[in-house]
């Protein structure tokens, strides 16, 4: 009987367990859905611009596409408009103003699935309506020329971020790259007096001043410069990944008085300090493949794909755990609390994430993850989105001039 009875209990107790995993299942799934999703930072429009339609299924061409933002959650993207160091005087700008148009088409040709939002109140309303609020975020300070009003006018046209440098420096502000290569004189580090002026007008027009991307020594001139929330659109922390483009603690610090909010990227080099090294390891092994498809002019991205293809088991392997980005979110939360911390997954500009995160689809495993670590459903509704709203409205707060 006694023995009977273990059996009786264990299979209750079994049948407990199973039943406790179904409700966490759907309580993460319900959570992410009714919470306000936003990624600050993704680059498919790049991929748009050579052809791609993300309207169609886009599966293992690139990260995102109209039907898997859908999947994911996604209430508000952030789209960047970025172009590298050849867009400089005379192109930046024009090239800018062709990837907003692009972003606008798509809504256009799309509008029972995207509009394009200036506003807090505009992006309320889209996702009320269940449809993807996209946004504009200029990824270069370089694309201004050097000139205020084509800052102005990309406001204007819809841009409610600007980094201040891409891995670029500009004459106005030193780049992370710039600063940590050594490539930048002492004298030329950080913001000068028109990087000054910069910020001060992205202030008066309720632009947020994006620090991914830029030197320390610009990181701390423009927190001294800045009156409103600054906004860290795709970075990850320096604590754990001690790389140029990561957050160290006292900048974490200062962000998190600043009232800003550090969303978090989902490069596993960005993440995980041994991803290069295993990466490394990988090309050294096919190293002849490599360079054969280098002289086939093939891309970075290109070459990406193939490795997942031609070698499945060894791609995988390179990949840090989902756990991980969770690691650099704890930092910040442990450091300056849940307000000052969000998503910026770089989607479809990176090569590699980690395990699990394969596209913006899989957006809700994070919410799992939050959950299983022990967030708050309100904590995490802050993370998920929350704090980016708060960002944009506390930026959005403007004396017109
Ligand atoms: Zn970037």
């Amino acid at each position: 009987m006694k023995y009977k009875g273990l059996v009786a209990g264990s299979l209750a107790f079994g049948a407990f367990l199973l039943g406790n995993v179904a409700a966490n299942a759907q309580n993460y799934k319900t959570l992410h859905e009714k919470a306000i999703v936003v990624d600050t930072h993704n680059d498919v429009l790049i991929s748009v611009l050579e052809g791609l339609d993300i309207a169609k299924d886009l599966t293992g061409k690139t990260h995102s596409d109209l039907a898997r933002f859908k999947k994911g959650g996604v209430d508000v993207q952030i789209f960047s408009v970025w172009s590298d160091e050849t867009y400089g005087m005379g192109r930046g700008f024009n090239f800018a103003k062709l990837q907003i148009d692009t972003l606008n088409a798509i809504a256009a040709r799309n509008p029972d699935k995207m509009v394009v939002v200036k506003t807090p109140e505009e992006l309320l309303k889209t996702v009320k309506l269940k449809k993807m609020a996209a946004m504009i975020g200029v990824e270069g300070g370089h694309m201004i020329e050097d000139n205020l009003s084509y800052l102005d006018e990309l406001y204007n046209r819809g841009a409610r971020y600007m980094t201040l440098t891409w891995n670029n420096s500009t004459s106005w502000a030193s780049s992370a790259k710039d600063e940590a290569e050594g490539t930048v004189p002492n004298a030329k580090k950080g913001l000068n007096d028109f990087g000054r002026q910069v910020v001060q007008r992205m202030n008066e027009l309720g632009m947020m001043v994006d620090l991914s991307h830029v030197g320390e020594q610009t990181f701390w001139d423009a927190i001294q410069t800045t009156t409103k929330p600054v906004i860290v659109s795709h970075s990850c922390v320096h604590g754990i990944n001690p790389h140029f483009r990561n957050l160290n603690d006292e900048q974490i610090k200062a962000v998190g008085k600043n009232g800003g909010v550090i969303h978090l990227n989902f490069f596993s080099g960005f993440l995980d300090p041994a991803f290069e090294k295993r990466q490394k390891a990988f090309m050294t092994r096919h190293q002849a493949e490599i360079d054969s498809l280098r002289q086939l002019n093939k891309s970075r991205d290109e070459i990406a794909v193939w490795a997942a293809n031609a070698y499945p088991q060894e791609a995988a392997d390179l990949r840090p755990p989902l756990a991980l980005l969770l690691d650099h979110l704890d930092h910040i939360v442990k450091l300056v609390g849940v307000d000052h911390v969000g998503l910026g997954s770089d989607f479809d500009g990176i090569t590699s994430t980690p395990k699990q995160l394969d596209s913006v689809a899989d957006m809700p495993l994070i919410t799992k993850e939050l959950l299983a670590r022990g967030y708050s459903k309100k904590d995490i509704e802050k993370i998920l989105g929350g704090n980016f709203l708060r960002l944009f409205r506390e930026n959005s707060k403007v004396q017109k001039s």
